[in-house]
């Protein structure tokens, strides 16, 4: 993964790169999450950037991630090529991986058919990054941890078990001797940092705030959260899965994986301990996001109605519609797992690809607010 990508070492691009040495463009793909698996020069400052998935078989999240520099300024063409796979992700380009934009619509030609992007880029000897959304490494999500370690001293930080590539997969308490607690879950799938990352950290950053209710509900709630349970698929800039192949929110019946059994084992063993889980929300983002995946009607009637009447307070009490999607408690996902096993209400948050930054975090920051609400209302001590 680790690999600065020259395009002078391609065959096809030694000549000119002899006889041009000031005009040499090099890719880079060296950093966490970044995902470009080589290049081939068109002639004329064009380029084909080939981007494949890790592991197969995988849904359409045609993740890319690289850096450009030149030897000199200009502007240069890369086409993104997927392969089997189609384009989905409007680029965004930053200087320093911190601040991201969109580029621009007139920068960009997507051919339908082929499934391919190609961008117009102006590239020099200071490199911009070109990447699927704004890249989130484990480093600067446990950097984010960090600072907000210190904000508010009362959150425990522990290691809640290892990935497959035996790094630390981190959880987060409020306030450990409340029983009842909350539960969640962030970033199963790597490109997904929209709602996965920028939703989940505003949430987030809204039940441990300062507000009156946000005080209100932690004297009352235990807050667990799993801020990235796949560092290793994020910092390996895969499409999808962790470092076996394996879809995570697919493994929530067999637990197969490290990362699936460290939430499991972590949470039943606090069940054991006499903790109560209340409510349970995995963050997610989808190409038609933003939605949320809620109990099917038949499971709804047997619940203390948690959710509905969520939705209904985002609702009144905001300018947020919530589009409910039912899905079958069959299926192995997270929520399911919270729901069949734990016996909580839970739900799957989506934000969506392209949704406007402010208005994720706005919105993340209301469902927060409402939910704190809903559950100080709706549940009590015993
Ligand atoms: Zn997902």
């Amino acid at each position: 993964m680790r690999i600065v990508i020259r395009i002078c070492l391609f065959t096809v691009l030694s000549l000119s790169c002899k006889n041009e040495p000031k005009t040499e463009v090099l890719f880079d793909s060296s950093f966490a999450g970044a995902r470009l698996d080589s290049v081939s020069f068109k002639g004329n400052d064009k380029y084909i950037a080939y981007i494949n998935p890790a592991f197969e078989p995988v849904n359409k999240s045609p993740w890319f991630a690289f850096g450009i520099t030149s030897g000199s300024e200009k502007e240069i063409e890369v086409t993104l090529d997927y392969g089997a796979y189609k384009h989905r992700y409007i680029p965004k380009l930053s200087p320093d991986k911190k601040s991201w934009e969109k580029i621009e619509e007139s920068d960009i030609k997507i051919d339908t058919s082929l499934g391919t992007a190609t961008l117009r880029l102006n590239v020099s000897s200071k490199k911009i990054y070109v990447a699927a959304q704004e890249i989130e490494s484990s480093n600067d999500t446990y950097s984010w941890l960090d600072s907000i370690l210190i904000l508010r001293p009362f959150l425990s930080k522990e290691v809640a078990g290892q990935t497959v590539l035996k790094n630390n997969n981190y959880v987060l308490n409020s306030n450990k001797e409340l029983n009842r607690s909350v539960v969640m879950i962030a970033r199963q799938h790597p490109p997904e940092i929209p709602g996965g990352t920028i939703g989940f950290k505003a949430f987030y950053e809204e039940m441990i705030g300062d507000s009156e209710i946000a005080n209100s509900f932690r004297n009352e709630f235990n807050i667990i959260v799993f801020p990235l349970l796949n560092p290793d698929g994020a910092d390996m800039g895969n499409w999808r899965h962790n470092a076996n192949g394996t879809d995570l929110n697919r493994d929530w019946v067999d637990f197969k994986e490290p990362e699936t059994q460290a939430v499991k084992s972590y949470i039943e063993t606090k069940i054991k301990e006499g903790t109560k889980i209340e409510f349970a929300i995995d963050f997610h983002t989808s190409y038609s996001g933003p939605y949320m995946l809620v109990l099917d009607s038949v499971n709804e009637i047997k619940t203390k109605k948690i959710i509905p009447n969520w939705i209904g307070n985002i609702q009144n009490n905001s300018s947020f519609k919530v589009e409910a999607r039912r899905r079958s408690q069959e299926l192995p996902y997270c929520y399911n797992y919270f729901f069949n096993q734990i016996g909580c209400e839970a739900v799957t948050y989506e934000d969506g690809d392209e949704v406007d930054r402010d208005t994720i975090r706005k919105r993340a920051g209301v469902y927060a607010r409402e939910l704190m609400k809903t559950l100080l209302l709706t549940t009590t001590s015993q």
